[in-house]
């Protein structure tokens, strides 16, 4: 198995997503790079080319709200059905300068032609400083928040977030945002978020941000950092299980 290839549209999918059913992709991002806030050592895109906060640079390589309204409209007017119209693709998309006023229009397109989609995005959680990108989370049906570590530390180490990102941001902020899913990826290998010291701090930002639920998984396939192993489903269950007797939060393995 090889790494994923990128996105190389606007509109992907769908895939049968393991946590979200039959989902529709919406990449926001370029179709021949990977631009984001992280370069997570897990990536399954590999590493990020574009590695930043401020997409200002990249303005060029990005659909216009236009773009992205047309290319859904064309996939939904022929009445395919899905379970979920969802934010992901070549890097974070919340980076979007638009994100709000394209979720606005996601959302109206939904209305029309398949009411019962939910709209949701998958999101690394870095950009949640800017007051108008917490303002356009808050309109979407589901957030699934990535927060992969316990520690400042091992943030750094695993996340690699842009300059300007801090831990403490990201979870004052996602305690703030409330009503999230939260995501939780977990490696073994050189390094690794599977140690008792740093799930037992990772389970405590679980009980202080109180997620609706967690949803927590391993490797599917290579990743950039290629030093890395997939962790087994019973330690998982072991990670999740010591979790949610300390959070009160329910936490399920995929
Ligand atoms: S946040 Fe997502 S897209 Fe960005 S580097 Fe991490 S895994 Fe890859």
């Amino acid at each position: 198995m090889s790494l994923l290839e990128l996105q190389k549209k606007i509109i992907y999918g769908p895939i049968n997503s393991r946590r979200l059913g039959k989902s529709l992709g919406i990449n926001l991002m370029p179709t021949t790079y990977k631009l984001c806030s992280f370069n997570c050592i897990y990536c399954q895109y590999g590493w990020t080319k574009a590695h930043t906060l401020d997409v200002g640079d990249h303005l060029s390589d990005l659909p216009t709200k236009d773009e992205v309204k047309n290319a859904l409209e064309d996939w939904l007017k022929d009445k395919k059905r899905v379970d979920y119209i969802t934010f992901s693709g070549n890097g974070e998309p919340s980076l979007h300068p638009e994100f709000d006023k394209i979720v606005i229009e996601v959302k109206k397109l939904r209305d029309k032609y398949l009411p019962q989609a939910k709209v949701a995005i998958l999101s690394n959680s870095s950009s949640l400083n800017l007051p108008e990108v917490k303002k356009a989370l808050r309109k979407l049906d589901v957030r699934i928040m990535k927060l992969d570590c316990g520690t400042s530390e091992l943030f750094r180490k695993m996340s690699q977030p842009a300059p300007k990102i801090t831990y403490q941001d990201v979870v004052e902020n996602l305690r703030d945002l409330k009503s999230v899913i939260v995501q939780s990826v977990f490696v073994g290998g050189d390094i690794t978020n599977t140690v008792i010291d740093e799930v037992e701090e990772w389970a405590e930002k679980i009980r202080y941000i109180l997620p609706e639920k967690v949803q927590i998984y391993s490797l599917d396939r290579p990743s950039a950092y290629k030093n890395l192993a997939k962790v087994d489903h019973k330690i998982l269950s072991k990670i999740a299980e010591l979790a949610q007797n300390a959070s009160g939060v329910k936490i399920e393995v995929f």
